[in-house]
Parts: structure tokens; sequence; C-alpha cells
């Protein structure tokens, strides 16, 4: 009786421990998201239909990405995030932002001076809200990723304001 009370209460930790394990997951580490499963580099993304990006990705990650949503201030993962690295599209891989860009915005959100490379995103007018912003997205894969403002710190002056949800941190050594 004792050995089978002792195996519930186990199972139950067991099963509590893997609930979280999967919440807090959301697909962010490069080892558990469906890109660790294919080369990157040769998937042609642009041919990939929502129902795709659906399977692929958490609900939070699939709103922010394809239906361009903002997770809120102060909860992702990388608001915070100080370590060394590069930070990838979540959606397809593609290099977007280097960790030594990145600064202290105070907004909640990652924030960075710079992008990689000129060519890794593209910026779309988005006059939603009765606001004109400048909407960024990834150029590979078309994943929505944040915002472009213009009150960054030197040497761009700009400031892009992204989702963590929309980014992956892979550590220097890693990749
Ligand atoms: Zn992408």
């Amino acid at each position: 009786m004792k050995k089978l009370i002792y195996s519930i209460i186990c199972l139950f930790l067991l099963s509590g421990c893997m609930a979280k394990k999967s919440a807090a997951g959301e697909g962010l580490d490069y080892k558990d998201s469906h890109l660790s499963k294919v080369d990157p580099d040769l998937v042609d993304w642009k041919t990939k239909d929502l129902e795709y990006w659906k399977s692929v990705l958490s609900p939070i990650q699939f709103n922010v990405t394809r239906e361009a949503g903002t997770e809120r201030a102060f909860t992702g993962k990388y608001w915070d995030n100080k370590k060394e690295g590069v930070y990838i599209c979540s959606n397809c891989g593609q290099h977007l932002f280097l960790s030594s860009t990145k600064f202290k915005s105070g907004t909640g959100w990652p924030s960075f001076y710079d992008t990689i490379s000129k060519g890794a995103v593209s910026k779309i007018v988005d006059s939603k809200f009765g606001m004109s912003r400048t909407e960024i997205i990834c150029s590979r894969c078309g994943a929505h990723l944040g915002h472009v403002f213009d009150d960054g710190p030197r040497p761009t002056g700009l400031r892009y304001c992204m989702n963590s949800v929309s980014l992956i941190h892979v550590p220097n050594k890693k990749k």
C-alpha cells in the first residue's frame, strides 16, 4: 500500500514537472523548435501556409508572427536577456540581431539599435490603430517581428522593438 501511494505521488510530481516544462518552453529553444529538425537555410519558407505555421509554432508565436500580435510587455523570454549570441527568426532561423546591438530600453520588449545585416528584415508602413508606425518583418519568411522607432541610441538612433516569441537566442558557441 505504501508503495502504491508513493508511486502515485511520484507520478503526480512528474506530470506537474512536465506540464510546467511545456508551458514555459513555448518552442523557444532552438533544440525544441521545428528548426532543429531541418536545415533552415534549405527550406523555401515563403511557400509555407498558415496551416503549416499553426502546426509548428506555439499559439502565442503564431498569434504574434503570423497575425501581427504583440506579446505583453515584460512577459517575454528575452526583454531582460543579457547573454551573448545571435537572435534568429523563430519561424525560419534567419539571423536577425546580434546581442552586441541589444540595449536596455525600459519598454519590456527586447530592443536593438541595428539589424545583423541590411537585408535581414523588411519594413512596412503600418497604419493600424490610427498611428503610422513602421512594422518589421523577417525578409525570408515574412514573420511579424515588431516595429522600429527613431528614438534609439547611437550610432543609428533606431529602436527595433521586437517580440521575444519572434526570436530565438542562440548562444555564440552553439551556432
Ligand atoms: Zn523568418
